[in-house]
């Protein structure tokens, strides 16, 4: 019984025990949404394979310039079928998320441009890219492009008015930025049909506008993608859904043909673009992360909807709700003291299959203004499609839990860390 094996080799109390039993069947409707969305998605994925003729050869190594590397071209035609773009850059070379979408900014931005985000505070990783304080260090400001920002209404929406009124004014705006996920922010993410209504507006607005989303661990948790419904560019990191947890680094950028033509540019040099680049023997693990992505950020999903079951069950404030929908994999739980904060993190870490036996300790991160600690018994480093939790030890004391690629063990660190929390 399910039970005895919990208790035997994991030691979880009978309470939470209890409170998981009632969790599963509180996720059983959310869990057929997801399945649903999951088997739609990885049929697209299938279907990009097929038509665009993946064949074992495309696994073959290049080195050196790497001319003529087929599974490289391959593969990104791969990626622009699953983002529904007309094309797409993939590569292991990407150093990470903040790395891709920076070069994608470089890309298109020119001197004299003005990119405004209309989402909010971006991603702290790109704040500095945008607009470094200590300036000449090469940010987008040293290069005299401008930046502005609207903020999200408190409802987590784009506030119209506000973008219509900017939009409509004699400043030209070259590039629409938007973040889909919330990241590590208490907004909430938004929706495609959020996403797709206010890329009518721009269009109708501003119809010369390039609309840019950051994916980031948005990809799969819907049935289309944002190219789908009216973006001109999106880009997100391989260690995060689009990797399936199988990919060792890298990103993407999908899009329009154009802009893609730009990106490539930028990613090598003027005169190289895509030609080369060698795939170092990287393509194979790409092609199975981006092929296994939709199912892996299914187990994401159903991770993040049974944390917010189970830790609502114990009487703790959660969001997004259960039965919510999603846009990205993070989910918030509100604990009560930086006790549980830290308890939560070393309970998840001890339910990890690697560093389970390490314990995890608040420290001062550059760039924070308090105490962080973060849990990641991860296959690869830092990566946040595997299940992993970080938290900032301050009020209102919230903690962000993401990924869980295999359900059935992220549900065991859930238990684990819903243990240690009640026993603060
Ligand atoms: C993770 C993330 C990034 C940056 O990716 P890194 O790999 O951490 O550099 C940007 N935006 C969002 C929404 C993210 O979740």
């Amino acid at each position: 019984m399910i039970e005895n094996y919990l208790i035997n080799d994991f030691n979880i109390s009978t309470k939470v025990q209890t409170a998981a039993k009632e969790a599963l069947t509180r996720c059983k409707s959310k869990f057929e949404e997801i399945e649903n969305i999951t088997k739609q998605n990885q049929r697209h994925l299938l279907k990009a394979f097929i038509d665009n003729k993946v064949s074992e050869s495309c696994f073959n190594m290049s080195t050196g310039y790497g001319y003529g590397d087929k599974g490289r071209d391959v593969l990104d035609k791969v990626c622009a079928s699953a983002f529904f773009a007309e094309d797409a850059i993939i590569r292991h070379s990407f150093a990470s998320g903040t790395h891709t979408i920076s070069t994608a900014l470089f890309a298109i931005l020119r001197p004299g441009d003005t990119m405004l985000c209309i989402s909010g505070t971006p991603y702290d990783t790109l704040l500095t890219v945008i607009d470094d304080n200590n300036k000449g260090k090469g940010s987008l400001a040293d290069f005299g492009i401008k930046y502005k920002q609207i903020e999200l209404t408190e409802k987590s929406d784009f506030n119209y008015s506000k973008i219509s009124d900017t939009l409509k004014s004699k400043e030209k705006i070259k590039l629409v930025y938007i973040q889909r996920s919330r990241g590590y922010s208490s907004r909430k993410s938004l929706s495609l049909s959020k996403i797709s209504k206010i890329c009518n507006l721009v269009r109708e607005l501003s119809p010369d506008s390039i609309i840019m989303v950051d994916n980031c661990y948005g990809e799969f948790t819907e049935l289309r993608e944002p190219p789908a419904i009216g973006a001109d560019l999106i880009a997100g990191s391989l260690i995060k859904n689009a990797g399936g947890a199988i990919a060792p680094s890298g990103g993407y950028i999908a899009g329009k043909k154009q802009l893609i033509e730009l990106c490539a540019y930028r990613t090598t040099t003027v005169s190289t673009g895509r030609e080369i680049g060698a795939s170092l023997g990287f393509n194979r693990q790409i092609y199975m992360g981006l092929f296994n992505a939709p199912h892996i950020t299914g187990e994401a999903l159903k991770t993040a909807a049974f944390a917010a079951a189970l830790f609502s069950n114990l009487g703790f404030d959660v969001d997004p709700g259960v039965e919510e929908s999603r846009s990205d994999i993070v989910q918030t739980i509100q604990l009560k003291s930086r006790e549980q904060l830290i308890a939560f993190c070393q309970g998840i870490q001890s339910g990890s299959p690697v560093d389970s036996f390490v314990k995890p300790l608040p420290w001062s991160m550059p760039g924070y203004d308090c105490d962080v600690i973060m849990a990641a018994g991860t296959f690869t480093l830092g990566s946040s499609i595997e299940l992993s939790a970080d938290a900032p030890l301050r009020e209102p004391y919230t903690v962000y839990v993401q990924g869980g690629w295999n359900f059935h063990s992220a549900e065991i660190a859930l238990l684990l860390a819903a243990d240690a929390v009640l026993n603060i």
